[in-house]
């Protein structure tokens, strides 16, 4: 037992408003919510971290996350926020699924761990501080519409446009054609179909796009649906990401032994936070397979945290890391800049970031001490 143990855990309710509502295949969303989670220790050391519930993937809402978030504190109230492996899994144990809301408490246990160790978390993971680029990524629109973004974007310096598609396969490939031919050769388009197509539709799609400049295509087909990803890669040329098909390192695991997928995409919002994270990079890793760092609407806190981690295991080869350009508003004091695609991490101990005291103000909170 570490000399430290947690004496309380502040739970504030956020929500903050969107540039634009924001489609994916899925669904749309139109409002960004939040839990900001603050573990207080004896030593006179917080952390802080942030749940952002994704409904249409990681099943919750902030009213289920809100609920879960108390039950949360009290199971860890009294204990060693060191020891993360402990709490981690005792909150697996307790809590399964909802790992969006778990990702908030271990997120917040890495920052007290890195900060009481004088050191910021890219380090404390063991890792180095590299250059991040990330792209920026187009919801589904009108071909034209998406085609005028894509032309924005590429003027900002991203190193890639991520395009999200899923709906029929005219449509889908009509969109890449009018943005290819609005932006011209030079940057490669990720494309993201939040498993809106069956077998046959992603064979068709990906068949008339392979000459278009596509670095890879995220989860094709139904989460589920692994014999489809695995019968993809004989059938299209355009390396398959799994994304919603992978939560945590069971399903990297299982991606792996099955030969369905290129690459992993690792969001702390399905993982429960960093410490399952590593695991999944491990599995790919072991694999050869690489991972990206993905995000859904964090705020500039949660991105944060996700870019330490893609910082400190070069594994991590891609970052999509760009969820809160979709905000009004950037409620985070500290924290990773951005410079069109390219992230710079702050050098303070932890995550170096924390929520702004005066947007607290106007947050719901409760208070497990
Ligand atoms: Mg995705």
């Amino acid at each position: 037992m570490s000399e430290l143990s947690i004496t309380g855990i502040d739970i504030f309710q956020a929500k903050i408003p969107m540039v634009a509502p924001f489609r994916i295949a899925l669904g749309v969303t139109d409002k960004a919510e939040y839990l900001f989670v603050r573990i207080n220790t004896d030593g006179g050391v917080s952390g802080w971290g942030e749940t952002t519930p994704f409904s249409f993937i990681t099943g919750d809402t902030q009213a289920i996350n809100a609920a879960a978030a108390e039950d949360l504190a009290k199971l860890i109230l009294g204990k060693d926020p060191l020891d993360i492996e402990g709490r981690v899994t005792e909150m697996g144990r307790f809590l399964a699924f909802n790992s969006s809301v778990r990702s908030a408490f271990d997120m917040a246990l890495y920052d007290i761990a890195a900060r009481k160790a004088g050191l910021p978390l890219y380090a404390f993971l063991g890792g180095g501080k590299r250059q991040l680029e990330t792209d920026m990524t187009i919801g589904i629109d009108e071909p034209a519409a998406m085609a005028e973004k894509a032309i924005k974007l590429v003027k900002t310096g991203v190193p890639a446009v991520k395009v999200k598609l899923g709906t029929t396969a005219g449509e889908d490939i009509f969109r890449i054609k009018s943005i290819r031919e609005a932006i011209g050769d030079e940057l490669p388009l990720r494309i993201d179909a939040n498993q809106g197509w069956d077998f046959p539709t992603a064979v068709a799609v990906l068949r008339a796009i392979e000459g278009d400049g596509i670095e890879y295509c995220e989860q094709p087909v139904a989460k589920w649906d692994y014999e489809s990803f695995r019968r993809l890669r004989e059938h299209v040329s355009i390396p398959i990401m799994a994304d919603e098909s992978v939560f945590d390192h069971h399903d990297a695991f299982k991606l792996m032994a099955g030969g369905c997928c290129d690459y992993l995409n690792i969001k702390l919002a399905k993982s429960g936070g960093i410490h399952t994270a590593l695991k999944i990079n491990a599995v790919g890793e072991a694999s050869g397979v690489k991972c990206m760092l993905g995000c859904m609407l964090e705020t500039r806190l949660g991105l944060t945290a996700a870019a330490h981690l893609a910082s400190a295991k070069p594994n991590i080869r891609y970052v999509d890391l760009d969820g809160h350009f979709m905000l009004k508003k950037d409620p985070i004091v500290g924290g990773a800049s951005w410079d069109g695609g390219t992230i710079t991490l702050p050098d303070d101990p932890g995550i170096g970031a924390e929520v702004d005291p005066a947007f607290l103000e106007g947050c719901e909170c409760v208070t497990i001490a």
